[in-house]
């Protein structure tokens, strides 16, 4: 800028110094009706915001939007990835001596919204504080050549998140080389990093950097006990594990509260979320099973989600996109959840009674939090009221399915006592607000407008004070009022009229022909073009009683409401805990209705190994489909046959059956019935499903490259209790390197790792897999002719498919007989060019198959090293486990 210190006024010395403070943040400062910014900021603004730019007198740029538009032009700042400082006049301009005083109020950012209406209601805003997990971490360095350090993905990052809007708090520790996934589920608005760290974080997402030492632990527990009045973190369920966590807390309570300086004080207790707690998805099997999101982008219907989604609270809805992005693991609380459903799934009445009692209530974590933070405006505290006074009617029916639930458990009295049912519980943390609503429907209007000032805020009978000024400003219009009849009497002109404006207040219009019979007495004020404009001394004292009145009312109805909205927010915690009761209930009825729709039964989870689905059908696919349309399918996994490879011609029904699986157990371990007739299912603590790269819809950025790199990530973090589905894996190379890739990853899987696995494949080599792994099996999904047609059955079947089916579907579809027979010969010379070795000794062999890998005694030392698990070995471990394996292979040593 070309603008140098000597020549600013003061008034420029005020920005600088306010804007040397907000240096990362366009800084909207406010001059009367405008926010104005300055210099580059003026720049960047007109720039995004499409408005112009000027100069001052001086040569400063500068650009503004009018304060009353303001919103507007802040949310589209702030969708850009700008945070904005809003600096307001802290005194008023009339009394002020010299300039006015400014202070930054408060600073939005993309995390930190507590605007109305800006974020949909079914999903939460999260900030996210990341602590350690980096490279250039601190507790990692150091540490470098300490031979007895675990390996880095085994190291601990803590996290904190906050949703500002609905108060919620998460703290949690999880692996390193977890930390995308995690951060992959929350999608947060805006992720914030100690200053150096070199966590990789998503480049469209805000990234805050803060002082490495805000994330201290020691400093982060004693302001997490002050503020939440705790003898010690214990009381919170953390641990000293959790130390990352909570120093990641401390660092984002410090950061929001500088964005805040008005509080913070709807913010929750933070509850700890454990990993092993929930069942494991990564990101790339979020997508693949279109869980909340579609695989391309705007597609409508076809997310697990949308099936599921029949809540009819925002709360329900975003705790429901909560619990399918983490299903859980535990049978035992699986269990609990599934009895919840169960009970409104016997109940239609009770749960059609219950859905329209919540159907009134609002968003009510999000509604306390803006009374908390003093934002509330009338409408908003009505909309609480309204909501509070359906609580009631929401007890009735909760206890009515309470009834029932217990009338059908009351009969076994052997079992010992246990835990009330979910159910119960709820209706012991259902907190009426009996006195909130009390307050609010004694205080407020029918339909309290959206802002203060119009004075149809506060009922009548409510306030003396503010009914006494009512009625003054109301006797004082009528006075003026019946005056126009007095003086149209006494002038004699019958068109004499008493009217209002902002600038001269009262006044008596005459048009211009009778200007003559003006009396005296009456005072010029304005000037027409048809009329003249008069005051008299009566009408102006009556106008001061009118207006003294009304400012008066103005007033007291300002104060009444900011009590109002005090004392809801001293209830915000309150409210917080029935807004999640509300949110379960909302979801389990959702769920039950969903089930009674769709024909849902309820799964039986346990923890065995086994899954078993009879007649399970494909909960979204299904929907798209004329009714019983969609072929049911039987699947089982047990130790026996827990590798299935699944063969089949194109469009026969693969992708759907592997998809179909992941849904079902998902949806089971959500605690949702599912779409099968009967379905056992033995927890899983991880699921994985990848699709191959020709065959992922994602778009086309898929590459041989990352689908390896994806299908390496499974190897690495399966476990036997994990479910993996492959789906076309090694397609994205040429032939024969995919299969080679195929059936080393399927034998992996299958000697080392020994989790449950189905691999869908139309490379009918792997078929000879089963024959090699004594606890894997092939099915196909089975295609038949009828008529000359091609018949997809989309059944699932024992047993390979004929491997030439490619060509006998061709054939099928008309193609001349001539290319047939020529494709069938070209087959024969294509197998026998890729024979490896020639007449391999198979269990049975026949002449048909194709002898691709060969059977050699395994070298125990191979074996060996094959079942290394590299990530739980230290280097020290590794170096003498290499000399022993060099030894035995004949070497030095
Ligand atoms: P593949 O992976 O074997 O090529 P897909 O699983 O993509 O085949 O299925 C192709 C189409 O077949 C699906 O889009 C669906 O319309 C239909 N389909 C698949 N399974 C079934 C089924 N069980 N019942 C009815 N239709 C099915
Ligand atoms: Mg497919």
């Amino acid at each position: 800028m070309s603008v140098t210190l000597s020549e600013d006024t003061p008034l420029l010395t005020q920005y600088r110094e306010i804007k040397s403070r907000h240096q990362d943040a366009i800084l909207f400062f406010r001059m009367g009706d405008f926010y104005e910014m300055f210099f580059e900021d003026a720049e960047l603004g007109a720039r995004v915001l499409n408005i112009t730019l000027t100069s001052r007198g001086d040569g400063v740029p500068l650009a503004g939007v009018p304060v009353k538009a303001a919103a507007e032009y802040l949310r589209q700042l702030v969708a850009n990835g700008h945070r904005v400082a809003i600096c307001e006049q802290v005194e008023d301009p009339r009394t002020a001596k010299g300039l006015v005083r400014r202070e930054v109020v408060e600073t939005v950012t993309p995390g930190s919204l507590l605007e109305d209406g800006w974020i949909a209601g079914g999903r939460n805003n999260w900030i996210v504080a990341v602590n350690g997990g980096g490279k250039a971490d601190g507790r990692t360095r150091g540490r470098a050549d300490d031979p007895t350090a675990r390996p880095p993905d085994r190291l601990s990052v803590g996290l904190a998140s906050i949703d500002l809007t609905t108060g919620e708090f998460l703290l949690e520790t999880v692996p390193a080389g977890e930390l995308e996934v995690v951060l992959g589920r929350l999608k947060p608005a805006e992720v914030v990093v100690p200053e150096g760290s070199d966590v990789a974080t998503d480049p469209e997402v805000m990234r805050t950097a803060r002082e490495p030492w805000e994330f201290d632990s020691g400093l982060a527990g004693e302001e997490l006990a002050r503020r939440f009045r705790l003898a010690s973190l214990d009381g919170l369920g953390l641990g000293e594990t959790d130390a990352a966590a909570v120093g990641a807390a401390g660092a984002l309570l410090r950061y929001l509260t500088g964005l805040k300086p008005a509080g913070l004080s709807h913010i929750a207790r933070p509850s700890v979320r454990r990993s092993a707690a929930h069942l494991w998805l990564d990101e790339m099997t979020r997508r693949n099973l279109e869980l909340v999101e579609p695989l391309r982008a705007g597609a409508k219907g076809v997310t697990l989600l949308e099936v599921l989604d029949r809540t009819v609270t925002p709360l329900g809805a975003r705790l429901l996109r909560q619990w399918l992005l983490s299903p859980l693991s535990d049978p035992v609380e699986i269990g609990r959840r599934l009895d919840a459903v169960d009970t409104a799934v016997r109940d239609p009445i009770r749960r059609a009674a219950l859905r329209e009692a919540l159907d009134g209530v609002r968003d009510l974590e999000r509604l306390a939090g803006r009374a908390a933070a003093g934002r509330a405006i009338p409408r908003e505290l009505g909309a609480l009221r309204d909501s509070f006074l359906r609580l009631p009617a929401v007890r009735a029916e909760l206890e009515g399915l309470c009834g029932e639930a217990d009338g059908r458990s009351g009969g076994r009295t052997d079992s010992p006592p246990v835990r009330p049912s979910a159910l119960l519980e709820l209706l012991g943390e259902l907190d009426l607000l009996a006195d909130l609503a009390a307050l609010l429907a004694a205080a407020l209007t029918e339909r309290p407008p959206a802002a203060l000032g119009d004075g149809g805020v506060i009922r009548e009978g409510y306030d003396a004070a503010l009914d006494e000024s009512r009625s003054l400003r109301e006797g004082g219009k009528q006075y003026i009022a019946s005056l126009q009849q007095r003086e149209r009497d006494r002038t004699g002109i019958p068109s004499l009229k008493v009217g209002y404006n902002k600038v001269f207040g009262y006044y008596l219009e005459i048009t211009n022909a009778h200007s003559a019979k003006v009396p005296a007495g009456y005072e010029r004020r304005q000037t027409l073009a048809t009329a003249e404009r008069y005051v008299t001394p009566e009408l102006k004292e009556y106008e001061a009683k009118v207006l003294g009145a009304e400012e008066r009312v103005a007033e007291r109805e300002a104060e009444l409401f900011g009590a109002l909205r005090d004392a809801v927010g001293r209830a915000v915690t309150r409210i917080q805990q029935t807004a999640r009761v509300l949110a379960r209930l909302d979801v389990w009825a959702a769920l039950a209705e969903v089930a009674v729709a769709n024909r849902y039964g309820r799964p039986v989870v346990t923890a065995s190994f086994d899954i078993v689905l009879i007649a399970s059908r494909h909960p979204v696919i299904e929907r798209m489909m004329p009714r019983e349309t969609f072929i049911p399918n039987d699947v089982r996994f047990d130790p026996a046959e827990r590798v299935q490879l699944v063969t089949g011609p194109n469009m026969a029904g693969k992708s759907t059956i592997l998809r179909q699986i992941g849904l079902n157990v998902i949806l089971a371990q959500t605690g949702s019935f599912v779409p099968c007739e009967r379905a056992e299912i033995g927890v899983v603590d991880r699921l994985f499903t990848r699709v191959g790269a020709s065959d992922n819809l994602a778009g086309g950025q898929s590459t041989f490259m990352v689908e390896m790199s994806e299908t390496s990530a499974i190897l690495h973090g399966a476990t036997a209790r994990s479910l993996v589905l492959l789906d076309e894996i090694g397609r994205g190379t040429s032939t024969y390197d995919g299969v080679a890739i195929a059936w080393a990853v399927t034998e992996f899987l299958h000697d080392t790792v020994g989790c449950k696995t189905m691999f869908a494949t139309h490379y009918h080599e792997l078929m000879q897999l089963p024959e090699r792994l004594q606890h894997a099996r092939n099915l196909n999904v089975a295609v038949r002719e009828a008529g000359g047609q091609v018949v997809f059955l989309h059944r699932l079947e024992p047993g390979g498919t004929d491997r030439s089916y490619g060509i006998h579907v061709a054939e099928l579809a008309g193609l001349p007989r001539q290319i047939v027979t020529r494709a069938n010969a070209v087959l024969r010379t294509l197998e026998g060019e890729h024979r490896v070795v020639p007449g391999t000794p198979g269990p049975d062999p026949d002449p048909g198959q194709l002898p691709l890998f060969v059977e050699a005694p395994p070298d125990p030392a191979l074996v060996e090293l094959r079942s290394l698990d590299l990530n739980a070995l230290t280097p020290l471990e590794a170096l003498n486990r290499l000399a022993e394996l060099q030894r035995r292979a004949g070497g030095p040593a």
